[in-house]
């Protein structure tokens, strides 16, 4: 199968404009790029007046979470966790998972992701949710590590990892709660097998002040970053969630496997301070992240970066986090995935957005990126999406079959209103 996007202008994973390009993509790759380019099989997609991107990708989401969406508003991010959030996961159950996922699948396509990082429980549920709406998913297996043991967990981990190692849709990795969840011989077990699995770990690190204070307590002095060095967790592929409250002796843990995915919208919402993020990120390889939305309410990278961008300039740093550097922190997260995506090049995957940026609220349109990065609204002016080479999005319509996926959330979060909050006690 061949199809051939004539006339599109490319935006590159850096930023810059390819005007009037072609782009041939055969089965799930991108097969050529340039100026007018034939192939009488191909079918032909006119594309002119469109600007065409790599996906957007979010690097740390709770998808099920997507089912808790405005259940807990107007709380601090302890009393957000401990008394709302947590009472109501704790009696979850996999229908709940299964189109809270598919919940979050739907917003995200319709949003131009085309791949994201999740960290959460009941990690078959989820792959198997992902596959059938057909967005590519990074899924760590969860582990809290309750009692300072996690071998059952880790079991049930392993042949999780071992199912999905290879597939084109679905990258598997361990994801260990924290390092203030799980106790450092817990970290130490669970990397030590990654190691051995040839995968990577995804985890929370110092998301708050208080997590931050506690681990120097706790641990003599040790930040949680240094927590997770000291249980090898630099060694291996490393998603860090938030790393909000970094320290600068932090930074030196940092290598070209270890990334930081933000959620601006997140920390605002639920008052967690402006922590040493700002000050750092461009030593923290940073990547577009989500935290699912139960805390930002939104699946929508664009509007994390947005936030991000706007809260490092508004202090008198209005010439800071330009353009570039922000389209670059939006694309930059396709390099620490294992999906062959990021670039519109030959034998990348064919993972894209097509923009309408021809409306009223984008035009006139001096720098496109501005009109992205300021202007749009994902939803409405990404026309197309595609996932290895399918169509997900065409033609401004999601291909899914969202009524279904509307009427069961909403009965799920109905039945989970009437189940009520479970006496379970976790404090984050
Ligand atoms: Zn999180």
């Amino acid at each position: 199968m061949k199809k051939l996007f004539k006339n599109v202008n490319i935006i590159t994973h850096e930023g810059d404009i390819l005007e009037h390009q072609d782009v041939l993509i055969e089965d799930e790759r991108i097969a050529e790029v340039g100026c007018d380019l034939i192939d009488e099989d191909a079918e032909i997609i006119e594309c002119t007046g469109k600007y065409m991107t790599p996906g957007f990708v979010a690097l740390h989401a709770h998808s099920p979470m997507n089912i808790f969406k405005g259940i807990a508003e107007d709380a601090h991010i302890d009393d957000w966790f401990n008394r709302e959030i947590w009472p109501y996961e704790s009696k979850m159950s996999e229908e709940d998972i299964y189109w809270g996922t598919k919940l979050a699948c739907a917003e995200m396509l319709n949003n131009g992701i085309t791949a994201f990082a999740d960290h959460y429980f009941k990690s078959d549920v989820i792959a198997k949710a992902c596959k059938e709406c057909g967005i590519k998913a990074d899924i760590a297996y969860t582990i809290f590590g309750f009692g300072g043991n996690c071998d059952a967990e880790l079991v049930l981990a392993e042949k999780f990892v071992q199912d999905f190692q290879g597939d084109q849709m679905i990258s598997p990795r361990l994801g260990p709660h924290s390092p203030y969840i799980c106790s450092k011989d817990v970290l130490k077990t669970i990397i030590t097998k990654a190691k051995e699995l040839n995968c990577g770990i995804h985890i929370h690190v110092s998301e708050t002040e208080r997590q931050l204070q506690d681990s120097l307590q706790l641990n003599e002095g040790q930040t949680p970053y240094d927590v997770l060095a000291e249980c090898g967790g630099f060694e291996v592929p490393c998603i860090v969630g938030h790393g909000l409250w970094v320290q600068e002796s932090d930074l030196k843990y940092y290598n070209e496997k270890v990334c930081t995915a933000v959620s601006p919208k997140t920390y605002m919402k639920l008052g967690m301070g402006e922590g040493n993020l700002w000050k750092y990120w461009k030593q923290m390889n940073v990547v577009s992240g989500n935290d699912g939305s139960a805390s930002s309410n939104s699946i929508d990278v664009l509007e994390q970066i947005r936030m991000f961008a706007l809260l490092g300039k508004w202090n008198d740093k209005a010439v800071e986090m330009t353009l570039k550097e922000m389209w670059q922190v939006l694309m930059k997260g396709h390099r620490y995935l294992n999906f062959n995506s990021g670039k519109i090049e030959p034998g990348y995957s064919a993972d894209f957005n097509l923009f309408d940026l021809s409306s009223v609220s984008l035009v006139p349109l001096y720098r496109p990126l501005a009109a992205i990065l300021y202007s749009a609204q994902p939803s409405v002016h990404i026309t197309d999406t595609m996932v290895h080479g399918q169509f997900v999005k065409k033609d401004g319509k999601l291909l899914l079959n969202t009524k279904e996926i509307v009427e069961k959330s909403v009965q799920c979060a109905k039945e989970i209103y009437e189940r009520g909050k479970g006496e379970s006690q976790l404090h984050f």
